[in-house]
């Protein structure tokens, strides 16, 4: 599991392994209301109302807000070198780890399980996506392997319910688990979906990352937040996918543009996460984020190869 790990770990130094970052020597904490305040006000534009317009600005995040890549650090004086290497759009710190191979060249439906013992069994990495339904589970994998249809064979009958497996260049996965909070499910069949789920994110040694999806358009739900507190608190690797950031409309999404969306849900699972989990602004529609989790997947999957 990577994200036990991360933090004590550390490299040799050269050019660009010298992001090394020890807990003790992060800033200390401040008061919450007034960061989150000051943060909501670099998000929002000034004077000219953007509100249609894609968000281009990155916000300038404190060190302790940042995810640091598994094996890199931060030394004092090298915050300039570490926020020069924040991917668009999240608080993804970019490592030695990243590599080349983070383009989709293949992608292979290789079957749906029931049971997590019934998953593959090569071994490969894998990254898990989950969220609720309609939250844009399905765009975001067809975003990610650049297919139009890949993900509708999740959505077949039968298959809604199953841990789907797909072989991404021939070298790791892709896993489409069940959606959650389905309004017209039983009360039964959503809790049995709830056990078998967490079964396999607690059982399942060969996850790398859990990637929560989150609609960024509309204020926190409830069970979001339950979803991502309980990961935080059974220590599963988690990166949090806001997605839909291309809708902008204030009034339609409850008064909120997606950045304030997001930071209000980091603002409230905090207390869960030991260090600030990974989080990136997606949109299926104009293929925001795309490139910048494929990097993020490339630097989590290599580093578990070596360790
Ligand atoms: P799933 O149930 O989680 O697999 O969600 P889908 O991928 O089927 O998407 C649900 C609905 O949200 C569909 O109407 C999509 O067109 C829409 N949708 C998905 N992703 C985005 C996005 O990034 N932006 C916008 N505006 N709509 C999206």
């Amino acid at each position: 599991r990577i994200l036990p790990r991360l933090l004590s770990l550390s490299l040799p130094s050269s050019p660009t392994s010298k992001l090394l970052i020890r807990p003790s020597r992060l800033p200390p904490r401040g008061p919450f209301l007034p960061r989150c305040a000051a943060l909501s006000q670099l998000a929002a534009p000034q004077t000219v109302d953007h509100s249609d317009e894609p968000q281009e600005v990155q916000v300038k995040l404190p060190l302790d807000r940042l995810f640091l890549p598994p094996g890199a650090s931060v030394t004092p004086g090298d915050e300039e070198v570490v926020t020069a290497r924040v991917l668009k759009g999240s608080n993804i710190v970019l490592g030695t780890y990243a590599r080349g191979d983070a383009q989709v060249v293949n992608a292979d439906f290789i079957k749906s399980s029931v049971r997590p013992d019934d998953c593959p069994r090569d071994g490969l990495p894998e990254f898990a996506l989950v969220g609720r339904s309609n939250v844009g589970k399905s765009s975001l994998l067809n975003s990610l392997v650049r297919r139009k249809r890949l993900a509708l064979t999740s959505k077949k009958p039968g298959k809604t319910q199953c841990i789907n497996h797909f072989k991404i260049n021939d070298s790791w996965y892709l896993v489409d688990l069940p959606g959650y909070g389905y309004a017209s499910a039983p009360q039964v069949a959503r809790k049995d979906w709830d056990e078998f789920t967490r079964n396999y994110f607690l059982s399942r040694d060969n996850l790398v990352s859990v990637f929560l999806l989150i609609d960024a358009s509309i204020p926190a739900k409830n069970i979001d937040l339950d979803y991502a507190s309980w990961l935080g608190q059974n220590k599963v690797p988690m990166t949090l996918v806001f997605t839909k950031c291309d809708k902008r409309k204030k009034k339609k999404n409850g008064g909120k543009r997606p950045e304030e969306n997001v930071e209000c849900f980091q603002n409230l699972i905090r207390e869960y996460f030991e260090a600030a989990p990974p989080w990136i602004m997606t949109s299926s529609v104009t293929n925001q984020g795309r490139d910048e989790i494929l990097l993020h997947m490339s630097q989590l999957r290599n580093y578990w190869r070596k360790h």
